[in-house]
């Protein structure tokens, strides 16, 4: 397997430190942190490096680049700013896909441009207050009307959902259950009968999240995206993506963390030598880079299998488990390490150890992924 970096990959890797150089140095990153400011505003500027239009072809404006180069630039993202990497990820890894993977080519040619262009943000709206792991028994109903459906009930936990500019939201045909009868539509969120309340929660502090009452929001027709009643196998068609991103960014953001570890032992002196001295903490920082290491390893195979076209949604679930649990391991042990210095507020690892515990159940949890890895192996 050919692990190189292109002169292409290595070219735009460059754009992309030079992006986050000027708009995303550490202290803005802290400073959005503090003010809980959602990065929507580097939107246009991410277009313009032609970020969002990596994976999307020529046709809509696209760069037709292989998932191994979008893989490149998440990790290197989440090496400097997750808040940065994690909106790219919503932007391409979960509306671009979708769009590309089950939209009409109405919607294609309408939506993707405006993706590449960095002026639509799509936020999904799936789980609700009784269908968490299990979002197949969600119960929020679009009921047919004349020249559309109307769409009743709740929606929780969904990020983004005030800034964005489209929810696709799912919903039930009345009188179905279970994954059958479910369809997606594309919403404004300001649309009548929608009503939001932002939730308090523990970090990843630039992604807000939001309750949605939906209460008789009218949709017409062409807000259906797939065939109606289809929307959960469409769901679930492109959750490799959304997790192949996922694994990318937080194996740049554990590498942060490493890196932060490494050059503390370094610098700080206990005991009239550096701290890096200590056996007990170069074992711990060799274990972490190791952990990296690995995360590192199966982000980039299956950004391969994702190039290739393979069939790899066992690999996506293993590189969501194993990227998410080496972030919360270093970031542990980071802690551990920087000791006061890291449990000051002024510290970028206390971020990075308070968002590391999102992800191990954010994005499906890490029990469903087992689970999911765990049939396919025939179980
Ligand atoms: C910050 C944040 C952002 C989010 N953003 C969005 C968003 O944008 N859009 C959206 O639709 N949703 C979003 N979610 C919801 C997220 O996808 C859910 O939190 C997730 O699916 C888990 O559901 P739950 O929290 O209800 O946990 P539950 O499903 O109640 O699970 C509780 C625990 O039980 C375990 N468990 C459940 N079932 C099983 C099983 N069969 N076997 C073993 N263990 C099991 C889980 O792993 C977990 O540990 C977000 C959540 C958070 C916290």
């Amino acid at each position: 397997m050919d692990f190189s970096i292109s002169e292409q990959d290595r070219l735009l890797l460059e754009s992309v430190d030079r992006f986050i150089a000027h708009h995303l140095p550490p202290e803005e990153v802290r400073r959005r942190d503090d003010g809980h400011i959602p990065p929507y505003d580097l939107l246009p500027a991410m277009a313009e490096l032609g970020l969002f239009a990596l994976p999307l072809p020529s046709e809509y404006g696209g760069l037709d680049a292989s998932w191994s180069m979008v893989a490149l630039v998440q990790e290197r993202l989440g090496l400097h700013a997750y808040c940065a990497a994690s909106i790219f990820n919503r932007v391409v890894g979960f509306g671009a896909m979708s769009i590309l993977t089950y939209g009409s080519p109405a919607q294609r040619e309408e939506l993707l441009p405006e993706i590449a262009a960095g002026r639509l943000l799509i936020a999904l709206a799936l789980t609700e207050p009784s269908a968490g792991s299990d979002a197949s028994a969600l119960s929020t109903r679009a009921i047919p009307v004349d020249g559309g459906w109307r769409l009743r009930g709740r929606k929780v936990w969904i990020s983004d959902a005030e800034g964005a500019d489209l929810l696709l939201v799912a919903a039930r045909q009345p009188g179905t259950e279970g994954a059958k009868g479910i369809s997606l539509f594309l919403v404004p969120p300001k649309a009548a009968g929608i009503s939001m309340t932002g939730l308090p929660k523990v970090g990843n502090n630039c992604m807000p999240s939001f309750d949605i009452g939906f209460d008789d929001v009218f949709v017409p027709k062409d807000a259906l995206i797939g065939e109606e009643g289809d929307g959960f196998a469409n769901l679930m068609s492109t959750l490799h993506y959304s997790r192949a991103s996922m694994a990318a960014t937080v194996t740049g953001c554990a590498q942060a963390a490493v890196d932060l570890a490494l050059s503390y032992a370094r610098e700080r002196t206990q005991f009239g030598r550096s701290i890096g001295k200590f056996q007990a903490i170069r074992f711990r920082l060799a274990d972490m880079q190791m952990r990296v290491d690995q995360a590192r390893l199966i982000v980039h195979h299956l950004a391969w299998m994702i190039s290739q076209n393979q069939e790899c949604g066992r690999q996506a679930s293993q590189a969501k488990v194993i990227a998410t649990e080496a972030l919360q391991y270093v970031t542990h042990h980071g802690m551990q390490i920087l000791a006061s210095a890291g449990y000051a507020m002024e510290s970028d690892m206390q971020r990075y150890w308070r968002d590391s515990r999102l992800y191990t159940f954010g994005e499906g949890s890490n029990e469903i992924q087992r689970e999911l890895i765990a049939r396919q192996l025939g179980l």
